[in-house]
């Protein structure tokens, strides 16, 4: 075994193939030197990664100490704007007791958000001075820019060093061929160079393929043969855009009719999953260059970006979610955890499947074991292919939730709730 980019045999490390950060499925092999996995991390995939965080926290990926990934986020409250809050989830705002933001109004009177106890601390603060928010009073928007996050130079390299060691990886190549690799490694070891193999493809049968194997945040990777002599890595990345990387010449290939290919999934779950597909007579995955691509598929990418990490409604999602609330409820009905920690502060994943839950259950009557748990599900709540909360209708549920917390009912409810839940 030796490096893949300088064949040295000392030193040989683990390297990440798709980065830990982009992926939960863990894809690894020692078969990068020391300097030469420092070289790439350092120089542009950790500049890409920072790039992607409000995306990989939507994803549910993580830090490698297992945090909920943080980033920077303008946040508003009311009429009031608090610019790069670097921020992971509502917790990380409303239950961290010593933190406190800080702006102006538009007078230049300071505005402080921050716990009660903190805040009264302040030299003048009294508590009619202050006014309780919720999680549902603010809303956090973090910028950015399509261009940058993916055809910059930054992540133009990470993307061929991506495609190169599945390459490596998949055709099980453990040293440097410096005949076939001179043009993909000399442009993956110099982060100045403009000359970039990678493309983006805009391949209907190739973003058809991804979207039908795909999961929210899939990567998917296959190679193949082109009729330019050409092997190419295809790399789908979170279901977004579609790369298409040129890593060696291939001028021996013999093509047949239906010529068959390999492609790999890998889930931000930690799974992985494969499709087999053939391209009948000469192939070829159309693809353009980046700049003329990107403004193309503008639209398209900014709208499956802003679906990222949604989560469709199933049984399974609501089981997972309920069964953290359950595991809670000791310490909520001891008093020692409150409603808003048990709702993880407004958390849609927590909200909603108490909702779910509540409502079957108190229109038991109604449920009909013929049909599916979905289809009762869309018939009890009215609701199509998606439940969706309304910001109105999520705060009325709230507040109800928050009443029936002071009445002592709620942990009745939810009890019932759940024992009705794993009944059906
Ligand atoms: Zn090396």
């Amino acid at each position: 075994m030796k490096c893949i980019y300088c064949n040295s045999e000392s030193n040989l490390t683990v390297s990440d193939i798709i980065p830990y950060a982009l992926t939960g499925a863990k894809l690894k092999k020692r078969f990068v030197c020391k300097e030469h996995n420092g070289f790439t991390n350092d120089n542009y995939e950790n500049q890409m990664i920072r790039q992607l965080d409000v995306f990989r926290n939507r994803l549910g990926l993580t830090e490698r100490d297992g945090d909920p990934v943080r980033y920077k986020a303008e946040l508003s409250i009311g009429e009031y704007t608090f610019p790069s809050v670097s921020i992971s989830d509502h917790a990380s705002i409303m239950d961290n007791s010593k933190r406190v933001f800080r702006t102006t109004d538009e007078n230049g009177k300071t505005i402080l958000v921050g716990n009660r106890s903190e805040l009264l601390k302040i030299k003048g603060a009294t508590d009619d001075k202050i006014k309780d928010i919720s999680a549902s009073d603010f809303s956090a928007v973090s910028h950015t820019n399509i261009q940058n996050l993916f055809i910059s130079a930054a992540t133009l390299h990470a993307i061929a060093k991506i495609a190169y060691e599945w390459h490596c990886f998949i055709n099980d190549i453990e040293s440097f061929d410096s005949q076939k690799y001179s043009d993909i490694v000399s442009y993956i070891l110099n982060p100045e160079a403009q000359d970039h193999p990678v493309e983006l493809v805009i391949d209907a049968m190739t973003w058809a393929l991804m979207d039908q194997f795909s999961q929210t945040g899939s990567n998917m990777l296959f190679e193949y043969c082109d009729i330019d002599g050409n092997t190419y890595v295809i790399f789908g990345f979170w279901g977004v855009i579609i790369y298409k990387v040129r890593i060696c010449k291939n001028d021996n290939v013999q093509f047949i009719d239906a010529n068959i290919y390999n492609s790999y999934f890998y889930h931000v779950d930690g799974t992985d999953s494969g499709a087999i597909f053939a391209i009948h007579g000469n192939p070829k995955i159309l693809s353009e260059n980046c700049d003329q691509a990107l403004s193309r598929l503008c639209g398209e990418i900014k709208d499956r970006l802003s679906k990222l990490g949604e989560r469709d409604i199933t049984k399974e999602y609501i089981a997972k979610h309920i069964k953290t609330i359950e595991d809670l409820l000791p310490k909520y009905k001891s008093g020692t955890c409150s409603i808003a920690q048990l709702l993880d502060f407004e958390h849609e994943d927590r909200v909603v499947p108490v909702y779910i839950i509540e409502q079957l259950s108190c229109n038991s009557q109604n449920y009909d074991t013929s049909e599916t748990f979905t289809q009762n599900m869309q018939r009890n709540l009215d609701c199509k292919d998606k439940f969706i909360f309304t910001k109105d209708k999520l705060k009325e549920v709230l507040q109800r939730y928050v009443d029936m917390d002071k009445s002592g009912t709620f942990a009745d409810m939810i009890e019932n709730a759940i024992a009705f839940f794993r009944s059906i």
